[in-house]
């Protein structure tokens, strides 16, 4: 079975007004032609415009969240639907900011991975360890239970992607050694080969947790490591293809 392609996926938070889909624009004129694949989730108001600023091009647009539900009495939610409609492939799902803030469980994300198969959405759903798992010696127990526990079976054939983002690592310039990367993503692969069997070596599974262009292409070459979710450096396209140049292969 061939390595998936790798994913260079940028989450901008709550970040972005209009004028900044002239970095998402910058993004697409340096994209590379082939051997990665690059997706940029703005916050939603951002989906639709950014979606028309880019098509044609090989930058999809996600969506940071979404609800379980097709519609409803959800003030200040956006289903699958909704995002789909704007123009979005993909969906960050289960992000620690998200499980910390909205006190997400597994179960809670694992019903918006259904929705956003629904919705034909590729879902990137994130797992990672706090700094007291880390400390605890808990880091793989943690994190394979949240794979477990997350990713529903409903993903069986279906095109998704795992992102480790260890809690600690995020928006901190704190990087896990590239050994502990490595460990981590290893326990991974193995939870999806053992949950959904010869398939499992198909999903990408990324790194997430302070990249930048200087520190990119060594974690890139980690084995396991299938790409990487970017948060504050996917906000100037600069930096964001400063980390695509990192990837293997280019
Ligand atoms: C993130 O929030 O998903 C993230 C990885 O952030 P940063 O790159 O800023 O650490």
């Amino acid at each position: 079975m061939s390595a998936p392609v790798p994913l260079i996926a940028g989450n901008w938070k709550m970040h972005g007004l209009g004028p900044a889909l002239s970095e998402a624009r910058a993004i697409a004129a340096g994209a590379p032609a082939a051997g990665v694949r690059l997706a940029l989730c703005p916050p939603s108001t951002l989906v639709e415009r950014m979606s028309a600023a880019l098509a044609g091009s090989a930058v999809s647009v996600g969506g940071q969240d979404c609800h379980p539900e097709v519609a409803g009495a959800f003030t200040g939610d956006v289903s699958a639907e909704m995002l789909a409609e704007a123009g979005a492939r993909m969906v960050i799902l289960g992000h620690s900011e998200r499980r910390a803030t909205y006190a997400e469980s597994d179960e809670i994300v694992a019903s918006k991975v259904r929705a956003a198969l629904r919705a034909e959405l590729e879902p990137i759903v994130c797992v990672g360890e706090t700094l007291a798992d880390r400390e605890g010696g808990r880091t793989l127990d943690v994190v394979t239970w949240q794979v477990r526990n997350s990713l529903p079976q409903d993903l069986s054939g279906r095109a998704f992607t795992v992102a480790y983002e260890p809690v600690w690592a995020i928006g901190t310039g704190l990087t896990p050694s590239l050994a502990d990367i490595e460990e981590v993503h290893r326990a991974i692969r193995d939870t999806l080969r053992d949950q959904f069997g010869p398939a499992g070596a198909e999903p990408a599974i990324l790194y997430g947790g302070s990249v930048k262009p200087a520190n990119a292409a060594e974690i890139l070459a980690v084995p396991e490591v299938g790409g990487a979710l970017v948060g504050g450096a996917s906000l100037k396209a600069g930096d964001f293809l400063g980390i695509v140049a990192g990837t293997p292969g280019l």
